[in-house]
């Protein structure tokens, strides 16, 4: 007998390409078939058939406060019941810009749109209008979302998949995209200096989550912001996944960085779909209807998106909850590592804040080269004897796994003795 998910899966297969909406949930990277879920609750998700797991994937990053936390539930019940959607000004688009702008100084003005993808799409657009250049500088394994103009060397599915470029992209566009190593100072200069003052862009993840967490190196950000600076490029950060989850300013925050342009998602849409992207008032006062840079959306700035994504930060901004999450964060690191060496499994582990990635390697990663060589066989193993454990964990050795405020030391003690199985039945 096929299990609910496998009936699911074939019948998914036969409708949808690969069965699925997006590539990385079909489990290509570790084999088998992927799960369906049910339902979710704090940290844990239900799978159709009835398993619970305990979730590190947190529909890759929104959920910070776990599935349907009560008073996010509250606040979208409540949005629900007085209309879903006007395509005319709400007054919480302007609360939750409020939030956006004073959380993020370099944030002057922001727009709000649908995704991710769209917020960076548009980002460029600014950028390249603002500077009258076409050319845009992006680093090796980082990802924005699958604009044409981004889909070179992009990490996480596409590296996966082993696409380096996605067929359909035109190459005349593909040529106007710089590709640097990420923390390699000498090769940023090195592109600034063949490309003199033809930059528009350089977009950046400031710490890389899309071919696993990956933080930038003393200096790096630095270094970029005085290039782009100088040549009058627009910096932007691409803060979609770090925006409130390395530190509720986002890695800006972390690192005293003051980018040109910021994009965000995920976070700030509370586990409904949004995006967005601002920054300075000279750059953002580009866009229509304030200048000629055209940019619209049927349901931007939708009133469900808006309603779960202010909750989550109010919550958020509670005392003590992101020492929270780093502490436990940390012990789950720290106990992967300890519980890896016990067994004499090479294992490199990568943090920032609550989102971080087991790379299996004994050396340390630092760009994609290095995460390149991690064992994703052994990645896959470890993850299926998760998934049996009743442990979710991203289907790909090049996705970064998340914990939510919803995550107790309970929750950290299970994954660790998990990930002890997982890990013996690796040794050497
Ligand atoms: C997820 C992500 C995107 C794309 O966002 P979507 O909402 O999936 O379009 C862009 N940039 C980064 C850094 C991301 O993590």
């Amino acid at each position: 007998m096929p299990t609910k998910s496998q009936a699911l899966f074939a019948k998914a297969r036969r409708l949808m390409p690969g069965g699925v909406n997006s590539p990385v949930r079909a489990f290509r990277a570790v084999g088998g078939d992927p799960v369906f879920m049910a339902s979710g609750k704090g940290a844990l998700m239900t799978d159709v058939d009835g398993k619970s797991y305990i979730d590190y994937v947190l529909s890759w990053g929104p959920l910070i406060v776990g599935h349907a936390h009560p008073e996010v539930v509250e606040a979208l019940t409540r949005a629900v019941e007085t209309g879903t959607s006007f395509g005319a000004c709400t007054p919480r688009e302007v609360e939750l810009a409020e939030r956006i702008v004073e959380a993020y100084p370099s944030v002057e003005r922001v727009r709000l749109v649908n995704s991710g993808t769209e917020a960076t799409l548009s980002a460029l657009r600014v950028a390249r209008a603002a500077t009258g250049r076409d050319k845009i500088l992006k680093f090796e394994g980082c990802y924005h979302g699958h604009g044409d103009s981004l889909l070179v060397k992009a990490g996480s599915g596409v590296a996966t998949l082993g696409l380096p470029d996605s067929p359909g992209v035109p190459r005349a566009l593909a040529e106007l995209t710089v590709t640097v190593p990420f923390n390699d100072p000498a090769a940023l200069e090195e592109a600034f200096a063949a490309h003199h003052h033809d930059l528009a862009a350089a977009i950046v993840e400031p710490v890389v989550g899309n071919m696993g967490c990956v933080p930038p190196c003393s200096g790096f950000l630095e270094k970029l912001r005085a290039l782009t600076q100088d040549q009058g490029t627009v910096l932007i950060f691409d803060e979609v996944m770090t925006g409130f989850r390395v530190a509720y300013g986002g890695a800006q925050q972390l690192y005293k960085i003051d980018p040109d342009m910021t994009t965000l998602g995920k976070i700030i849409g509370g586990g409904l779909p949004v995006g967005a992207y601002g920054g300075k008032a000279r750059l953002m006062d580009l866009v229509a209807p304030a200048g000629p840079v055209y940019q619209a959306g049927t349901l931007s700035g939708n009133p469900l998106a808006v309603a779960a994504g202010l909750k989550t930060l109010e919550i958020l901004r509670r005392p003590g909850i992101y020492q929270r999450l780093d502490s436990l964060t940390g012990k789950l690191a720290d106990g992967l590592v300890t519980e890896a060496a016990r067994v004499g499994v090479p294992l490199t582990v990568n943090r920032s804040g609550s989102m971080f990635t087991a790379f299996f390697t004994p050396d340390s990663v630092s760009d994609y080269a290095s995460a390149k060589k991690a064992d994703t066989a052994a990645y896959a193993l470890f993850f299926r004897s998760l998934l049996e454990s009743g442990v979710y964990f991203p289907p790909s050795q090049f996705e970064a796994a998340f914990v939510s405020t919803a995550h107790s030391e309970g929750d950290v003690a299970a994954t660790l003795q998990a990930a002890s199985i997982a890990l013996s039945g690796l040794r050497p």
